[in-house]
């Protein structure tokens, strides 16, 4: 079993590793140091881990549990003779979100340099102007240089820097909620790495193999070559989800704080498994677990890949994250727990015939 405390140190640790997609090495490195102990680690030449659970016999049938390690943040695009960079956004983000913050940028020798995502002091903007969103093509990084070279040559930055919001992790004890960036998905990273804990050595129906995937946020990259080389005969994906209920009407909230896990239906990409998603269900229920259920118009997740290309039964549990794809995200603790406790009794709770059954 693991303590709670033992849970948020984890997550933190998790948040404020720096992993842009294409670049989630500090994500990796948390993860298997926790993991290690529980599980054979093989990380590939893409950063994804494939995490072998203590107990497994090779003989079962193949449980994939899926998390995408990656974050969503920036890469420099080109640097200005001013000294300020211009950047692209990697995974999806609104423009609105950006001016104004701080980041941390990789150089080349893999240190993270201080900067701001910069806006026109309102000195210099026209009324107009105050009204008016850039986009993104219109902003830049300035990490307090004034010309190419110093960004260059003192700083070590160039074209092709990764980058992130600059982020620290904080729990906040009145409302038993944690802040940090990345919950999407470092929240489903640690829910992926504990469960594994919490079931090594356990005499299941089913071989428990990880995958901790990269890229996700550009197209289920990592997820696409996970697959193929675990070849599950069912999998659960791990997400933090973007929550709704601070922009919805009370009725249409699915993914609200402190409800518990959600369990996806539907979304642009996968269609949950109808006959995984109601054993799950089932298994919330018994085991007096408060959950969600969603119909999205939009989204997607790495259950997507693992669906067309297995073909297997694929569900998705999300843990409700609070302004995802922005610097600063709220997670409940009570959330958390609760859906690793329903990914820890539906993994239990599996017998060959609810398995052939799927
Ligand atoms: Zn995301």
């Amino acid at each position: 079993m693991v303590n709670k405390e033992e849970s948020v140190a984890l997550i933190r640790d998790l948040s404020n590793a720096n992993g842009v997609s294409g670049f989630e090495d500090e994500v990796v490195r948390v993860a298997t140091d926790y993991v290690q102990p529980y599980a054979q680690v093989t990380e590939d030449h893409m950063r994804n881990l494939r995490i072998d659970r203590h107990g497994n016999t090779q003989i079962k049938p193949q449980l994939q549990l899926d998390a995408h390690s990656d974050e969503v943040g920036y890469m420099i695009q080109a640097i200005k003779p001013n000294g300020t960079m211009r950047f692209v956004t990697v995974g999806g983000q609104a423009a609105v979100t950006l001016p104004a913050h701080k980041v941390r940028i990789r150089n080349n020798q893999g240190d993270y340099i201080p900067g701001i995502i910069t806006s026109t002091p309102p000195h210099f903007m026209t009324a107009e102007e105050r009204r008016t969103l850039p986009p993104v093509s219109a902003l830049t990084i300035d990490v307090g240089a004034t010309s190419a070279d110093e960004v260059r040559d003192k700083f070590g930055i160039d074209i092709g820097a990764p980058a992130v919001p600059a982020v620290d992790f904080e729990y906040i004890a009145q409302s038993d909620v944690m802040m940090g960036k990345a919950f999407d998905n470092r929240i489903g990273t640690a829910l992926l790495l504990q469960t594994i804990k919490e079931l090594a050595e356990k005499e299941l129906a089913v071989d428990v193999v990880g995958s901790l995937s990269s890229q996700e946020e550009v197209g289920e990259r990592g997820a696409q070559v996970m697959v193929r080389k675990i070849k599950p005969d069912l999998a659960i994906v791990f997400e933090g989800a973007p929550a709704d209920d601070t922009v919805m009407p009370d009725y249409m909230i699915q993914t609200g704080m402190h409800r518990g896990p959600m369990l996806r239906d539907f979304d642009t990409s996968i269609i949950a498994s109808p006959r995984f998603q109601a054993l799950a269900l089932k298994t919330a229920k018994d085991n007096g677990i408060k959950v969600q259920r969603s119909v999205r118009t939009g989204g997607g997740n790495d259950g997507a890949v693992i669906n067309l290309y297995a073909g297997a039964p694929t569900i998705v549990i999300s843990v409700p994250v609070r302004f995802a794809h922005t610097a600063y995200c709220y997670v409940a603790y009570d959330d958390y727990a609760a859906a690793k406790k329903l990914a820890v009794a539906l993994i239990e709770g599996l017998t060959p015939e609810t398995i052939a059954a799927l």
